[in-house]
């Protein structure tokens, strides 16, 4: 069996008390690697590893970390096929999506952050005769980093590459359900040499090794992205050692389609909006608003194209929706759509687990995409998060009813709007309670842009100069010049 390897002080050693966790394929439902369970132990070697090395990599120059941070882009894109081929195999989303989309994602994460760092500047405050002020950012030391299953390599390096950038240095944990990639990108860092120390990537359970980082009394930062259940207990954790935190969380996106939308062009963003990656990215939009002239026609056309969008074996080219990630998340799925059909939800297409594809997928983990209508926005299905490719269809009169609706659930992540209305656009944008709101699209991500949620969608800001601050502290010096 293949075994996936902590990294630390720049060595790949299993976890101290020699445990394993079996790691599975979703598009055949086998074990086909593990991967350390690491404790607490093994992040107090990454944390004195890390801390040593942070005296070096704090003072090296900014240029120098930089190109060590490019460096890393360029072997990952020379090795893209072989990370996409991981990525696709250890989550079941499409190869496609992982060649296309996650995989170069990491590469502009590190060369984005590798160069930002060449462009800051520090502000300096003149206060005329007495003096003036400047102030400094300095890293924060040893930086824990916990990220997701739904786009693992993605957002495990939206964090390592601003982490590092700014002379952190790093204890990255990637979910122990996906935890292949980030064992590749540990093996680019060594080949590129990048200094001992310097990154530490531990792997294990959450609630062993993901609690040990957030416990951890000299682990002054932690960047979390994941479930809101989870952000909750490490924002108690982390706030008993009053260390800095930012939480990216859950969401249950609202999409607002009004009469006036241009409809061919929205269903065609819609249908991926709603089910790229098996609906497992927290941008999906997962409640579908339409203002009630356009309610049939949209509903219509839109099934017709969803239709086209039937899960396959992730690992063929034109695969459109893959696997759901694991077996746990497959049963919460169904439970749902269960539950919308207690409640009296109609469903509209799909609602089943897919029938064996091929030999190969037979005990795979594949969900038609599920469109469902005639639900209360107020129930169950339409206020928690599946996370899934499970969507509802709601009529909607007004724009101040709309906005109700949205408003509604505790999430607040991302919101999409569709209408040709430029004044509707810009005011029910600054209404709608959410991080981002896209207006005639979707998922469009510049990442130079604050990105993170409001509600129990998260609590803080990265991206661009939010990340670059979030990972250091300011510090101000006034100079006396009387
Ligand atoms: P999760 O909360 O179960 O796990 C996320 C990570 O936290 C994993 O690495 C896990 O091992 C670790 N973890 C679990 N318990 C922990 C603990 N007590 N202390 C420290 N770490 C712990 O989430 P998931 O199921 O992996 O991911 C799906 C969720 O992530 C969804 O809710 C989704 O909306 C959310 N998500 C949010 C964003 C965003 O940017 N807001 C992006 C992607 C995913």
């Amino acid at each position: 069996m293949e075994k996936i390897f902590n990294y630390i002080n720049g060595n790949f050693v299993s976890a101290i008390s020699e445990e394993w966790i079996d790691n599975y394929e979703p598009a055949t439902g086998q074990v086909y690697s593990q991967l350390p369970r690491s404790k607490a132990e093994d992040i107090q070697m990454a944390y004195e590893a890390a801390r040593n090395a942070f005296v070096y990599w704090s003072q090296l120059s900014t240029e120098d970390r930089s190109n060590y941070l490019l460096k890393i882009a360029d072997k990952i894109e020379k090795r893209l096929e072989e990370f996409a081929q991981a990525e696709s195999k250890d989550t079941g989303k499409p190869i496609q999506l992982a060649k296309t989309v996650d995989i170069p994602r990491a590469i502009s994460n590190f060369r984005f952050f590798a160069t930002a760092i060449l462009h800051a500047h520090d502000e300096a405050y003149d206060m005329g005769k007495i003096g003036f002020n400047y102030v400094k950012r300095k890293p924060l030391g040893v930086a824990g980093l916990i990220a997701p299953w739904n786009l693992p390599l993605y957002l495990l390096t939206w964090k390592i590459a601003p982490a590092l950038a700014v002379g952190n240095t790093a204890i990255a944990k990637p979910s122990e359900v996906t935890p292949y990639t980030a064992f590749l990108l540990a093996k680019v860092c060594d080949e590129v040499g990048l200094p001992k120390g310097v990154l530490n990537i531990v792997h294990g359970y959450g609630a062993e090794v993901g609690e040990a980082i957030v416990t951890h009394p000299k682990i002054p930062v932690i960047s979390f992205t994941g479930g809101t259940t989870t952000g909750k207990r490490i924002a108690q954790n982390a706030g008993l050692l009053l260390k800095k935190v930012s939480l990216e969380l859950g969401g249950k996106n609202p999409c607002i389609i009004f009469d006036d939308a241009d409809l061919q062009r929205c269903i065609e963003i819609s249908v991926r909006g709603a089910f790229n990656n098996q609906g497992q990215i927290c941008l999906c939009s997962s409640r579908f608003f339409v203002q009630k002239k356009l309610y049939e026609t949209f509903k219509n056309s839109f099934i017709q194209k969803v239709k086209t969008f039937q899960p396959n074996d992730p690992m063929l080219p034109n695969t459109s929706m893959g696997a759901i990630v694991s077996e746990m998340q497959f049963q919460k799925v169904l439970f749902y759509i269960e539950e919308a059909k207690k409640l009296g939800g109609k469903v509209l297409c799909g609602g089943e687990p897919v029938e064996p594809i091929n030999e190969r997928c037979k005990n795979g983990w594949f969900i038609e995409p599920t469109v469902i209508e005639n639900l209360d926005p107020y129930c169950s299905v339409n206020q928690e998060e599946i996370f899934g490719p499970v969507i509802t269809l709601t009529p909607f009169e007004t724009e101040k009813e709309v906005l109700e609706y949205a408003n509604s659930v505790s999430y607040g992540l991302s919101a999409v709007l569709w209408t040709q209305n430029l004044k509707r656009a810009h005011v029910l944008a600054d209404q709608l309670e959410a991080g981002i709101v896209w207006v005639n699209n979707w998922m469009v991500r510049d990442l130079r842009t604050p990105f993170g949620g409001v509600k129990e969608s998260g609590v803080g800001r990265e991206g661009g100069i939010e990340a670059l601050h979030f990972y250091t502290e300011p510090k101000n010096i006034f100079i006396g010049l009387l």
